[in-house]
């Protein structure tokens, strides 16, 4: 990944957050706020804007300019928890370029930082369980010799399946928690805007 990569990496998220706005937001209707579609959009409006004629020397400038916008823009909990995602993981991308390998390190890093900053694990019913599976493909592809591309493509479909795999389950995180028993049925809507990120590194590598 170079700087470039990791800036279109960043519109495509903006951009397919921008086409599932409403998807997000039905997501969060059910068993939360009904904001989760247009916190997300608002923060990576905001993170477009933040990166038109930012300077970046490295990968991980891009990222963490992201991140702190998000943190900054972002009201809701997904503002400060991905805010912390892609700070964290920028922060161990110090030079204009990262091998597959490195971004593993980053992103392990940015799930660290989501885990201390909200205490969530696998089976809670949030954006850790799209992450961590995410995670595990892409370490296990790389691991296997697989390129960036590769590693992205098993992390996309790992995304999606750790989606799909919170429909039954009953959260014990964030406001979803508040709803008990009624939680189950419905996907995360953080688990949702987690495999979109995953998709869009899927889609800038392929
Ligand atoms: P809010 O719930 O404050 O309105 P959003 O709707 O933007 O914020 O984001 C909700 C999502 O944030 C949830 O679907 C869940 O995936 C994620 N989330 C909430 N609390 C936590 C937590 N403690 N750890 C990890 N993710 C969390
Ligand atoms: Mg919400
Ligand atoms: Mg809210």
């Amino acid at each position: 990944m170079d700087i470039e990569l990791a800036r279109a990496w960043v519109r495509a998220i903006a951009s397919a957050i921008e086409g599932d706005k409403e998807r997000l937001t039905r997501l969060d209707s059910a068993i939360g706020d009904a904001d989760h579609g247009n916190n997300m959009h608002r923060g990576f409006s905001a993170v477009l804007q933040a990166l038109d004629g930012h300077e970046a020397a490295t990968v991980g400038d891009v990222l963490v300019k992201t991140g702190t916008t998000l943190i900054s823009r972002v009201g809701g909990a997904s503002g400060p928890l991905y805010g912390t995602v892609f700070r964290t993981a920028g922060k161990r991308l110090t030079g204009p370029e990262a091998d597959a390998g490195e971004v593993a390190d980053a992103l392990a890093a940015g799930l660290d930082g989501v885990r201390g900053l909200g205490a969530a694990q696998v089976g809670d019913k949030t954006m850790v369980d799209a992450f961590s599976p995410a995670l595990d493909a892409f370490r296990a592809a790389v691991e296997a010799g697989g390129d960036l591309a590769a590693a992205a493509r098993a992390a996309a479909e790992a995304a999606a399946e750790g989606l799909e795999a919170t429909t039954p389950l009953q959260a014990r995180k964030g406001r979803a928690s508040y709803l008990g028993a009624r939680s189950i049925g419905h996907q995360d809507p953080g688990a949702a805007s987690t495999a979109l990120i995953f998709h869009a590194l899927a889609d800038v590598t392929a």
